[in-house]
Parts: C-alpha cells; sequence; structure tokens
C-alpha cells in the first residue's frame, strides 16, 4: 500500500480525499495557489507545498510544479481528483514517468476515451450501442447537412474535443443547419483548439444515466450500478441520484454489463463512468439507451453510489493504484436503498446565476454525519431506517468553512450535500429539508432553487429528463418570501431580546412590529412569547433562502417616540423625493419622502394623521442613520 499521497486539487475533492487517505494511515500532502493559503484542505493535510498564484493555469493546471511538489516532499503517489489535471493522459504519463503512482487510468485509456468521435467508434466496435449519427472524417459543411438530413431532425452538432456543455448545437430544422455548423466550429476552435464536429440525433426528452465501474491491474472489472444525473442546467449537472427511478432489474441488468464491456474495451483500470443517454419516452428500455462518453476519472457525483453501495470509491482507487485487486466482486456488490445529491453553488439565481464571491460570514450546513462506510459487517441497512425521519443522516462534503472565502478563480461550488433514504421519496425529503435549512450569508447560493427543483412535481415523480430546468427554470429561480411564522419568531426573538422596545411598535399594542428586511420595511404580526436572541439584527433562513433582519428605526431610537412623530433615517442614504412641504397636512400612512439606501427605495409615510411640522431635508440630500428627516405634529 502507498504510505503518502499528494492531491493534485482543492476544494471539496481534496477534503474528501484526504478524509479516506488518514483513514488508511496514509499521509497526505496538498499544494496550493496564493487564493488558497488559508484554504481548508490545505489544514487538513500533513503537509503542503505553495505552488504559485491564483490562476489555475499559474498553479493547479502547471504539472511540472505538482511533480516537484511530490519529489520535494516525499510523496509516491498523485490522486488528480476531478476536474484541472484529471483527464489530461501527458500529465498522467509525467507523474509515471516521474517514478510516482498515478491514481487513476492507463494514460492510454484516457487518450481512448477524450475525443468523442473516437470513443464512440471505438464503443461501436466493442458492441456498445452508440447514439445514431456521423463520426467521421469529411468535415465538408454541405457533406455534414446530407448527413444531419439522413440522421433525420432534429440533431446536436458536437465539437469532438468538446466538455462542459460547451461546443454543442441543437438544430431543428435543415435551414439552420450551416449557422449552427459555424457557431460551434468557432466555438470549439476557441476553447479546445480543435474544429472538429459529429452529428448526432437529438434524443427527445432524453435522460441522463451512467454507470460507475471499477477496474484493477489483475483484469478485473466491476460496475456499481448506476446514477441517474437528468436534473441539468445548461447541460450541466444539478441534483444527481441513484439508482435511477423507473429502471427495473432486467434494464440495469443490461445496462451495466454494456458499461463494463465499455471499460473492458480500454483495458480500464480505477475508477471511471460510463454516460449513456436514454429516450425514456416510453420508460428505461435497455434498446433506448446509447453511450454517450467515458469519464476516466472519479465523478463529482460519486458519493451517492457510495451511500447505495456501502463502498469508499476513493479506498478502492487507493488500493487499485497500490497494485491490490478489487476488495469486491460483482456478486457482493448490492443496491441498498436510495441517495441523493445536489451541489451548493455560491451563485445567486436571482441574477442568471451569476457566481457570488466574498467572505461567508455565516456558513451553516444541515447537522451531518460521516459517510455511510463498509464495515466489517457490511453496510447496515439500519442507517437508512435513520434518515427518514432525521436529518442526522445527511452527508456534506465541502472544502470551505464559516469564515472563508469565496474567490473568483475557481468553479463556484461549496459543497455537496447527500441526503440517503430508504427509497427515492425519503431521500428527496430529508434533502429539501436540509436545504432548507442551510444558511449561508451574505455569499448568496442555489439553495433556494434546489429546494424549489427538489420539490417539482416532475422531478418528485421521478419523470425528469435533461429539459426541465430549461422549461421551468424561470419559476425556480424566483426567489421565494419568506414564511410569516419564521418572521414572527424572528422578530418576537427580537422583541423579548429587548432590542425592539415597545414604543417601535404600531399603535396596535403588541399587534405587529416593523422592521427592515434586507433593507425594505416590512411589518411583522407579533405574538406572545419569544426566545432571547443577543443581537440587534438576525438572519432568518427559510426554504433555503436567507434574509437579514433589523429593527426599524423610524418612529423612535434616541428618546424619539413614535407619538412625537419624528422620523429617523433608518439607514445611510439619499432622498431622491420629497412629497411634501412644512406645514402640509398629511393622513396616516401618506408618502413623505423617499430615501434609496442599499440599491432600494424606501418610502417614508406619516405615522398617523397631523400636520407636517419640520421638514429637514430636501431631494438629493445624503442622510446618516437615524438624521430626523421630518417631524408631523399629531392633529389637534
Ligand atoms: P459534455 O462532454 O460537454 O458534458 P456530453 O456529450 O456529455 O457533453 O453531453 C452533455 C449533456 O448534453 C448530456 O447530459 C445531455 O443532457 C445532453 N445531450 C448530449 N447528447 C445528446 C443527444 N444526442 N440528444 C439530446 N441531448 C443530448
Amino acid at each position: 500500500m502507498i504510505q503518502s499521497l499528494l492531491i493534485a486539487n482543492r476544494g471539496e475533492i481534496a477534503c474528501r480525499i484526504i478524509r479516506t487517505a488518514r483513514q488508511m494511515g496514509i499521509r497526505t500532502v496538498a499544494v496550493y495557489s496564493d487564493a488558497d493559503a488559508k484554504a481548508l484542505h490545505v489544514r487538513q493535510a500533513d503537509e503542503a507545498v505553495h505552488i504559485g498564484p491564483s490562476p489555475a493555469r499559474e498553479s493547479y493546471l502547471v504539472g511540472e510544479k505538482i511533480i516537484a511538489a511530490a519529489l520535494t516532499t516525499g510523496a509516491e503517489a498523485i490522486h488528480p481528483g476531478y476536474g484541472f489535471l484529471s483527464e489530461n493522459a501527458e500529465f498522467a504519463q509525467a507523474v509515471i514517468d516521474a517514478g510516482l503512482v498515478w491514481v487513476g487510468p492507463r494514460p492510454a485509456s484516457i487518450t481512448a476515451m477524450g475525443l468523442k468521435d473516437a470513443a464512440k467508434k471505438l464503443m461501436a466496435e466493442a458492441g456498445v450501442p452508440v447514439t445514431p449519427g456521423y463520426l467521421g472524417e469529411n468535415q465538408d459543411p454541405a457533406f455534414l447537412a446530407s448527413q444531419a438530413a439522413e440522421i433525420g431532425y432534429p440533431v446536436l452538432i458536437k465539437a469532438v474535443a468538446g466538455g462542459g456543455g460547451k461546443g454543442m448545437r441543437k438544430v431543428e430544422e435543415a435551414a439552420d443547419f450551416a449557422d449552427a455548423l459555424a457557431s460551434c466550429q468557432r466555438e470549439a476552435s476557441a476553447s479546445f483548439g480543435n474544429a472538429h464536429v459529429l452529428i448526432e440525433k437529438y434524443i427527445q426528452r432524453p435522460r441522463h444515466i451512467e454507470v460507475q465501474v471499477f477496474g484493477d491491474t489483475h483484469g478485473n472489472i466491476v460496475h456499481l450500478f448506476e446514477r441517474d444525473c437528468s436534473l441539468q442546467r445548461r447541460h450541466q449537472k444539478v441534483i444527481e441520484e441513484a439508482p435511477a427511478p423507473g429502471m427495473d432489474e432486467g434494464t440495469r441488468e443490461q445496462l451495466c454489463a454494456t458499461a463494463v464491456r465499455a471499460a473492458r474495451a480500454v483495458d480500464y483500470v480505477g475508477a471511471g463512468t460510463i454516460e449513456f443517454i436514454a429516450d425514456a419516452s416510453e420508460g428505461l428500455r435497455a434498446d433506448r439507451i446509447w453511450f454517450m462518453e467515458m469519464n476516466t476519472r472519479l465523478q463529482v457525483e460519486h458519493p451517492v453510489t457510495e451511500e447505495i453501495t456501502g463502498v469508499d470509491l476513493v479506498e478502492w482507487q487507493l488500493r487499485v493504484a497500490s497494485g491490490e485487486p478489487l476488495p469486491k466482486r460483482q456478486d457482493e456488490l448490492s443496491i441498498n436503498g436510495w441517495a441523493m445529491e445536489a451541489r451548493l453553488y455560491a451563485e445567486d439565481p436571482a441574477k442568471g446565476f451569476l457566481p457570488s464571491i466574498g467572505r461567508l460570514e455565516h456558513f451553516t450546513l444541515p447537522h451531518t454525519r460521516p459517510p455511510v462506510r463498509d464495515t466489517a459487517h457490511g453496510f447496515s441497512p439500519d442507517v437508512d431506517a435513520t434518515n427518514q425521519t432525521s436529518q442526522g443522516a445527511i452527508r456534506v462534503d465541502t472544502g470551505v468553512e464559516k469564515g472563508g472565502e469565496v474567490s473568483p478563480f475557481y468553479d463556484p461550488m461549496i459543497a455537496k450535500v447527500i441526503a440517503s433514504g430508504h427509497d427515492r421519496d425519503a431521500a428527496r425529503r430529508s434533502l429539501l429539508s436540509a436545504l432548507g435549512d442551510t444558511v449561508v450569508w451574505p455569499v448568496k447560493t442555489n439553495a433556494a432553487f434546489l429546494v424549489a427543483a427538489l420539490a417539482h412535481p416532475e422531478f418528485a415523480e421521478g419523470t425528469v429528463d435533461t429539459g426541465l430546468i430549461a422549461r421551468d427554470g424561470e419559476e425556480l429561480a424566483r426567489p421565494p418570501a419568506p414564511s410569516p411564522a419564521k418572521l414572527t419568531d424572528a422578530a418576537m426573538a427580537m422583541i423579548s431580546a429587548g432590542i425592539v422596545p415597545r414604543f417601535r411598535l404600531n399603535a396596535e399594542p403588541h399587534s405587529s412590529g416593523r422592521f427592515l428586511l434586507d433593507g425594505e420595511p416590512i411589518e411583522i404580526p407579533l405574538v406572545a412569547g419569544g426566545t432571547l436572541w443577543p443581537s440587534d439584527d438576525m438572519l432568518v433562513s427559510d426554504k433555503g433562502m436567507v434574509w437579514h433582519l433589523t429593527p426599524w428605526r423610524i418612529e423612535g431610537g434616541h428618546g424619539h417616540h413614535a407619538h412625537d412623530g419624528a422620523i429617523l433615517s433608518p439607514m445611510p442614504g439619499r432622498i431622491i423625493a420629497v412629497e411634501v412641504a412644512a406645514g402640509d397636512v398629511v393622513t396616516k400612512g401618506q408618502k413623505l419622502l423617499t430615501l434609496e439606501a442599499m440599491k432600494m427605495e424606501h418610502s417614508l409615510t406619516a405615522p398617523f394623521d397631523g400636520v407636517v411640522a419640520e421638514l429637514n431635508v430636501a431631494a438629493g440630500a445624503q442622510v446618516q442613520v437615524e438624521a430626523p428627516l421630518v417631524r408631523i405634529a399629531p392633529a389637534e
């Protein structure tokens, strides 16, 4: 067994690999860029080596620096994780040439599966069904158009060197083919330095189903069943699960046998994934599932397979890389229960999923447990029983922590939240509730979007296809409002802590209070009771969203009682409109001023009927918090 391991990656996958290596008594070496000097993976490893500036192409993508770090620290092996250099055959070869152990497949297998057309040809020769289409050398536009017509529209043009959802164009009809081809080729040359394309039949309402395979250096290859990754946004996976909903035993057996055949065709060693596309318009049928591509590494979504099989895939990788045979035979592997994973991103669905960068002032994920692990007695189904009701059964794989930074340099995925259950609905509900309670602030996350997706009726039924988010994404991305009960709880907590004195309550005593929710004025119904909260602001979390709640200060503060009619600025900002003049008669609720603060407009209104006794500001004025703006004298 190898004794020391360098992890050529960062974030959650680096932490994930370190965890297993540590359990196996293997010494770990992390590498890091400037931006990651204080990152979790650096602190978790036994040793860490700085490999350069923050941009990945100057650090995590520089093979020589990583190999040098392994040699100077005496690490015996290199695990590439996923992304970065994990599917770079040249790097794998350089690692081997440096006398180190490469935790991954043979470089030749990576190369064979590297280009989509070559991989499909190889698979077709091995008797693996591939999506109908044209894979040839002839790239003449007129010829490709004739091939598209023969395949039948709609078709998909794919860059052979493409990846990550880039370099693909769906073409609905012949008239659009030439333009789509030219644009796909331009993107392919720019992104991958290779303009070569293939044409595929576009599968309607497709499902993405993939099979985990594992090979060793003794010629054994097994599969660890399938995962369904059909919930995608712009061809990127959002929620993954295992097993696939609606997969019957016969179809599963055929599909998994096909995947093993595919892996055998490239003498596969280590962890790999065969991705298939399924036409599920009439349910999952083995004759309507086609090979799409092979990923020659550990996948982001590997935890759902670990949860249903009880196998630690990283442990298997390290054993296989050390020359050991696979720990289990095919007939010793089985599916127990259901697992579902959601990718938690630091991004803002309300702003077109733009990455949300910054410090994680708050970072509270659901109560976690260690991943399911194989024990001497095998996987214990008892674990599932606890999953049904409690969040104690949630697994979180993360690479960040409270106080850490989300930097603009890398993928903004901050955690993977994985729920297991005795069946699909138990896992789904458990994941939904865990994500609903996630508190990340002020960095924004996609948690509310994930909650909405998990609650979507088609997803709940298990009839999801890869187009669901494209069809209903706008609705799913709309930020939800906090539930009244949550707001009342938070408001009461502040009141009982004495933060919101009685005089800030409205006319009817104790019936409601005025607050600012993310800077917006809000009236919150109050009830008796409440718990103590020692802070004058609070985070309210609900449905995966987080709001910032503060008391409304207009009618009080610094000796100004509401019945004084003193209107103080609730926050620093700029007066953009003044609706009244001194001496005007006003009625309760009438708009007096508009304040622009925190990029939002706030209307300040009369607290009761009266007269404008003082007007201290004009339009355009900058005002401080609690600045006296207007005073209303009560009507006689
Ligand atoms: P990449 O390497 O960029 O990830 P893939 O070939 O794996 O590209 O395809 C990514 C996604 O595109 C799939 O998961 C599926 O949603 C969609 N897709 C790929 N091929 C087809 C097809 N022939 N018909 C319909 N959708 C497809």
